[in-house]
């Protein structure tokens, strides 16, 4: 078995990675295990990241984040962890391949995966922009255009109303048969909205290079849309937290208290997994917040020389001082808000 890690991170998305950072920088042992399927990858540029007026692509934002999260002495590999434990003595052990890695706390940053509509060539229509699947991410960009939502239920027809600020020509295209899944009082939001409602054949939704074609089943006619917002939803990754006992939500959505903290005492959840909102500004603060506890979680260390160290922490960092282990006792519990009060940071 590999050396104790202070933390093990799962995940090398924008949560994982700021993670890395920010343990790295306490100067804490920090591996990221990451199946390298960020949903960052598929953002061909995005315009709502804070600092980057001019937009920055989702590869171009991780390959920064890696370099950030090495300099600093992080580990960062690539694999997937395949199974989740505590041993007698509290440590976690996780199974990746044929290794154990054994840490003293965990950092759950599995993102989601998103549930893409049924249509030919969808990775390359979500690189295009023809399918969008984040309203929040980019509906500015959308300001004016001629929109389809295609999804059923409350969840594609909340999605519509939310687009509705950004345009005034929003359809609600819905492959379910009958009413769409919506309540009355949903039905009458949309007619307020002037949404329109169509029901579809997903077959008949086509992509080209110019708009999205959409053949509506009940009256016969092509209609013609610039983009499309896929309404599927999403599949959260927390099963290694749930199989090891943590608590979701009834969307399987990980629980967190005010430390990003999950029901199981040091095992801390950040970004998408978690309740709140889809965004890599939120990933980031989450794994901020995680990575600030589990520091404060972990035997203090305390530096006694400003001698650079040569072994524990990288050549790129001068004049770092040295630290030496005391075996202080960990801080005691922080106080805890009970799953049902947890944190909600958006919808
Ligand atoms: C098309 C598109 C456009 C978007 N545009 C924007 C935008 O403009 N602005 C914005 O703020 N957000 C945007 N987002 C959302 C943003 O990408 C996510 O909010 C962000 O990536 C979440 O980060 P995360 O680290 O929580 O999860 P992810 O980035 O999804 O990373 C999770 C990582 O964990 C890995 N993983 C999962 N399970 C395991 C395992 N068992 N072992 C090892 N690794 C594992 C995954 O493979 C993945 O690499 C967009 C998303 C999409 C799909």
């Amino acid at each position: 078995m590999t050396p104790v890690l202070d933390c093990l991170v799962i995940g090398g998305g924008p949560a994982g990675l700021t993670a890395a950072i920010y343990l790295g920088r306490f100067r804490r042992s920090v591996l990221s295990v990451d199946k390298g399927w960020s949903r960052a990858k598929w953002i061909t540029l995005s315009h709502n990241l804070p600092g980057f007026p001019e937009g920055i692509s989702g590869p171009d934002l991780l390959a920064r984040m890696r370099e950030q999260a090495r300099r600093y002495g992080a580990t960062l590999e690539h694999g997937t962890v395949e199974g989740l434990r505590r041993d007698a003595d509290g440590l976690f052990l996780a199974k990746v391949g044929e290794t154990e890695v054994a840490a003293r706390t965990v950092l759950l940053a599995a993102g989601v995966v998103e549930n893409n509509p049924p249509l030919p060539h969808v990775a390359e229509a979500v690189k295009s922009g023809l399918i969008r699947t984040c309203p929040i991410c980019d509906g500015y960009e959308a300001i004016g255009k001629s929109i389809a939502v295609l999804g059923n239920g409350e969840h594609a027809a909340a999605e519509a109303l939310f687009i509705r600020t950004f345009s005034e020509q929003v359809t609600l295209l819905m492959p379910a048969s009958g009413d769409g899944g919506l309540s009355s009082a949903t039905r009458a939001a949309l007619l307020a909205a002037d949404i329109a409602t169509l029901p579809v054949v997903v077959g008949s939704v086509a992509l080209d290079t110019s708009g999205v074609i959409a053949v509506g089943v009940a009256d016969g006619i092509t209609h013609r849309f610039d983009r499309v917002y896929s309404a599927f939803g999403i599949v959260p990754q927390s099963m290694l937290a749930v199989a090891a006992g943590a608590q979701v939500d009834a969307t399987t959505r990980l629980f967190v208290d005010g430390h990003q903290e999950t029901s199981i005492r040091g095992l801390f959840a950040a970004g998408d997994l978690v309740r709140g909102l889809n965004q890599i500004a939120v990933a980031d603060g989450e794994a901020a917040i995680a990575a600030t506890a589990i520091h404060n979680r972990l035997d203090r260390v305390l530096a006694h020389s400003t001698e650079p160290l040569s072994a524990a922490v990288p050549a790129q960092v001068p004049g770092v001082p040295r630290v030496k282990t005391l075996g202080v006792t960990p801080l005691g519990p922080f106080d805890r808000i009970e799953p049902d009060a947890a944190t909600v940071i958006g919808t």
